[in-house]
């Protein structure tokens, strides 16, 4: 029941935000509630949507005078229970779904000034009415927000040609844990006055203020764009062939996805009108794109690498997408494999990155001590192979009850997170740490990097209200 206290705060949020800007209701609350494997449920005190900057402030400010805990919250497809309030009915949800205005494209300086709220497909659909491109791709792209994107330092499948959000990002609005509104929307390309501050924001999570806005780098709408998928004999022959694609392929190889048999399976059980891409089977998958503006033979540099690939026996066989839609083709595999594994229930989703030459050994080893724990769970390891970055992911026995698997898995975690440790490797390259991966993370930080990231929290939130107990626990 809310207390006095908490009573007069929903009554002036209420006045503030009005029936649109405030659901209390728990069936109008039950899609900010659950996370998007439905997994886990939280339960806030009420969802805000505030539909300007102005509002975002003015609802933090609130939340600060009467103490009340705040969770900003995108499109909510996160995968580590950031943006999932807790389930003590005591923390606030503000969404940013309101905030969805493309502000300004700048087709000559390259950028494009947005709201946080904004969804990522909409903002690549209106860089390309301007025959240009924001090149953040990943899965989630139909739902995540900018705003969640810049918070989780968002990578996905061209980070290798072009970066992870914090290198598409050159100004930032965000409203502080005491409600000031600061205003860093530069579009320099080039800046170098003091502490880069945005960069403090981007993967921050949430933890050290609410982003409304941002200015977004962009660049030139590729002309072509080639795609192949191409079975290959080992994770060692993927690293092999990696090296000879970097080298061969000048600068435009966008995407280099690794993909084990098994997805490909589970993407044709999630989506039935695939068909085997190739006529065998191949233990392994390389799904590649490159793509070009301007005169260049893509054709031939896809040929050559693929004729250098058979011929020194790292490629079995390969299937080139002939037209866009083939293509798409090729991509549905990528997209429906996770999709077949979300229907396989609740199993261990890891985001570790090691070098790129180390990811074979790392394979191997982290193969080696899931199966020894644990002889029938299902190894399902995929990724981003130009990042060095693997979602290791292991579906339990099925034979297993439903209230073991948590803890089977988690065990299973930590045995593959201290393989990792051997390789100097992290425990979140792109999914961010949150509250699942808490203790992960503190578990491996040294005192003097434990110091300086709550001295940063405390800095920029001193009463410890803004998204609390994600990344480092509540104070
Ligand atoms: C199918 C699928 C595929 C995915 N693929 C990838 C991938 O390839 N690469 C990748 O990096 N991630 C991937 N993800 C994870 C997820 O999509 C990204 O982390 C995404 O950036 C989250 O955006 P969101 O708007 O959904 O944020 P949310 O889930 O709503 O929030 C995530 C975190 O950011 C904070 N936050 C959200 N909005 C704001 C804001 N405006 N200001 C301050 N803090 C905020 C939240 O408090 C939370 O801590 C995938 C997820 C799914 C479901």
């Amino acid at each position: 029941m809310a207390s006095h206290d908490t009573t007069a705060f929903l009554d002036d949020l209420a006045g503030l935000l009005g029936k649109r800007g405030l659901l209390r209701d728990p069936d109008a609350m039950a899609r900010y509630i659950s996370d998007w494997a439905g997994d886990r449920l939280g339960m806030p005190l009420a969802v805000a949507r505030p539909a300007s900057t102005e509002e975002v402030a003015e609802v933090v400010t609130l939340c600060r005078r009467h103490g009340i805990r705040m969770v900003p919250q995108g499109g909510h497809t996160g995968l580590v229970a950031g943006a999932l309030p807790e389930a003590d009915g005591g923390e606030l949800v503000i969404s940013l779904e309101r905030l969805n205005r493309i502000r300004e494209i700048d087709p000559v300086n390259f950028t494009m000034s947005v709201d946080a709220g904004c969804v990522l497909d909409t903002v690549k659909q209106a860089a390309a009415e301007h025959d240009c491109d924001f090149p953040l791709s990943l899965g989630a792209q139909g739902s995540c927000q900018i705003g969640g994107n810049i918070a989780t330092n968002a990578g996905g499948l061209n980070v290798l040609r072009h970066g992870m959000m914090r290198q598409l990002v050159l100004g930032l609005e965000v409203v502080l844990p005491d409600g000031r509104i600061w205003n860093g929307l530069h579009a320099l390309h080039k800046d170098n006055r003091g502490y880069a501050l945005d960069q403090l924001l981007l993967g921050s999570e949430g933890t050290l203020g609410i982003v409304t806005g941002a200015v977004l780098r962009l660049c030139p709408r590729p002309e072509q764009s080639r795609t192949a998928l191409l079975g290959l004999p080992s994770v060692e022959a993927v690293v092999a062939l990696y090296g000879l694609a970097r080298r061969g392929c000048s600068d435009l190889l966008t995407a280099f996805e690794l993909i084990p048999r098994r997805c490909i399976e589970l993407a044709m059980e999630a989506t039935p009108s695939l068909r085997d891409p190739m006529d065998a089977a191949h233990p392994w998958y390389v799904l590649m794109e490159v793509d070009a503006t301007g005169p260049v033979d893509l054709d031939a540099m896809v040929e050559q690498l693929v004729e250098r690939g058979l011929e020194g026996g790292l490629i079995l066989d390969g299937v080139l997408a002939a037209s866009e839609a083939q293509a798409q083709q090729l991509w549905q595999f990528r997209e429906s494999m996770l999709e077949g594994q979300r229907r396989r229930g609740e199993h261990l989703r890891t985001d570790i990155s090691v070098p790129i030459s180390a990811i074979p050994a790392f394979v191997e080893a982290a193969g080696r001590a899931v199966t020894a724990a644990s002889p029938h769970a299902e190894i399902i390891a995929y990724g981003h192979v130009g990042d060095g970055n693997l979602h290791f992911n292991v579906l339990p026995p099925a034979e297993m009850a439903e209230a073991d698997k948590r803890d089977h898995l988690h065990d299973l975690e930590e045995r593959i997170f201290a393989v990792l440790d051997d390789f100097d490797g992290s425990i979140s390259a792109e999914h961010g740490i949150g509250r699942t991966k808490q203790a992960a993370y503190l578990a491996r930080l040294s005192p003097v990097e434990h110091e300086l990231a709550e001295g940063i929290k405390a800095l920029f939130d001193p009463e410890g209200l803004m998204n609390p107990g994600r990344i480092l626990p509540p104070r």
